[in-house]
């Protein structure tokens, strides 16, 4: 793999870059791999990386039926913190966090990570004393969080109305190095680096079945044949289910479209991530100047990759009354993703009933944040055989021991 470097740069531009390799290899399908990994998101994509890095494990096909990062990696807002509640949430998702702030280094890459800070906004009293025990909780945990006055906000977030009539401003939790980063970019980047590595990304390769004899699983059945493994990783996010019906198991979460919209770009008006989970919506500005909203989720299962107007008007109607300069834009495009949902909101990391099957999934509305951490986690639960201390919290049998990691009101929105 060539570095890129301000020399390579320099180099191809006196060439009219003609020189440049292909950022992965697109190899055809081996026979037999050691490890399978299905789904070639931010997830699957950095726990091949890691695998390969971490575990030096290269014996890797990572399996995706699309084209990578086409999921909800390529479909998020981008929002990257670790204000979390619960300690075994606020572990991996600073991990996460902390792997992004060197991550464009350590893979060569730019992920445009942009620390700009976040910002959730507390616009009901009740909201307003979950926050205070989030940011307790953070300080317990060493995440950098405050929570700061009206005024303050008003400061860091000039375009807010903070006397709203119906939702007021009454504060906010304040994560000063959370920020965004280019979605597209992080896939790319941990694509690149675990194909230098010698794991093979085999795009337009559906699992379409899962085979498996009285000592757990021998393999998979794909559009592009057969192929054989000694242990199967899923991380498939929206179509979890659909997988884990193939092995023969059932997971406790639920597929729902989420949506987003941006709008048509507008000079620099807002330089963090602001969420107001009262009105239901949040919003950042893009490096383009298009205001990135982002809405609720379907209130019925589906696998639709699709917008509806009438979460739009919700999305938009609300985050009026705290933005109303947004009454002035014009949208310029929406979209949906398929997330998977649990009951206590968060992901499911660990082993599946069936004897070499692993899963990472039921990251739901939340799951960019987490790809450098779950990835480095899944990989590591991969190459030992069991999970280590970062996933085992996050394992299957939570739900049959009511060990509940319970992070419902951790997201964004009230999903
Ligand atoms: C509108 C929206 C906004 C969001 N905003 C944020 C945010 O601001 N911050 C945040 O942290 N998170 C956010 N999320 C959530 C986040 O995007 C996801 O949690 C995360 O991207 C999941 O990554 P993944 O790698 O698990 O799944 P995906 O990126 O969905 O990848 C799974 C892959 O599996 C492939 N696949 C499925 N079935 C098969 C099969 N049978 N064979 C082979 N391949 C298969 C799919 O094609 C897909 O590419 C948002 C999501 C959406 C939809």
């Amino acid at each position: 793999m060539k570095k890129y470097s301000v020399f390579s740069l320099a180099r191809e531009a006196l060439r009219y870059h003609s020189g440049w390799e292909r950022a992965w290899a697109s190899p055809d399908p081996k026979a037999e791999y050691d490890t399978i990994i299905v789904g070639a998101g931010g997830h699957g994509l950095a726990t091949a990386y890691y695998l390969a890095k971490e575990h030096g494990i290269t014996n890797v096909a990572v399996l995706e039926k699309g084209w990578l990062g086409g999921g909800n990696t390529g479909r998020n807002t981008t929002i990257i913190r670790s204000n979390y509640l619960q300690p075994e949430s606020a572990a991996i998702y600073e991990k996460a966090r902390g792997l992004y702030e060197g991550l464009s280094q350590e893979l060569n890459f730019n992920i445009m990570f942009s620390p700009r800070g976040v910002m959730m906004l507390c616009q009901t009293q009740h909201e307003l004393r979950a926050m205070q025990r989030t940011a307790h909780a953070n300080r317990l945990a060493g995440i950098e969080t405050e929570m700061v006055s009206p005024e303050r906000v008003k400061e860091i977030v000039p375009i807010i109305e903070i006397d709203g009539p119906r939702f007021p401003v009454l504060g906010g939790l304040w994560q000063p190095r959370g920020g965004t980063a280019r979605h597209d970019a992080v896939a790319w980047g941990y694509a690149r680096g675990a194909s230098a590595r010698g794991v093979d990304i085999i795009q337009q390769c559906a699992v379409t079945g899962i085979d498996r004899d009285a000592s757990g699983v021998t393999g998979v059945q794909t559009t592009r044949g057969p192929i054989r493994c000694k242990k199967l990783c899923i991380v498939v996010a929206g179509s979890s289910g659909v997988l884990a019906d193939m092995a023969g198991f059932r997971l406790p979460v639920e597929s729902v479209a989420l949506q987003a919209l941006v709008s048509e770009p507008v000079k620099p008006c807002m330089d963090c991530v602001v969420m107001a989970n009262t009105v239901h919506g949040y919003m950042s500005q893009s490096d383009k100047g298009e205001m990135v909203i982002g809405g609720g989720a379907d209130g019925f299962n589906n696998y639709t990759q699709r917008g509806s107007f009438q979460h739009l008007e919700e999305t938009v109607r609300a985050l009026i009354e705290t933005f109303p300069m947004i009454s002035r834009l014009k949208m310029l495009r929406h979209w949906g993703g398929i997330v998977d949902m649990t009951g206590d909101r968060s992901p499911i990391i660990g082993q599946t009933p069936v004897p070499g099957i692993f899963i990472n999934c039921g990251w739901g509305t939340g799951g960019f944040k987490a790809i450098p951490g779950s990835g480095w986690a899944t990989a590591e639960m991969l190459a030992k055989g069991t999970p280590g201390t970062l996933a085992a919290p996050f394992s299957l049998d939570r739900f049959t021991e009511g060990r509940m990691i319970d992070e419902s009101v951790a997201a964004a929105v009230a999903h």
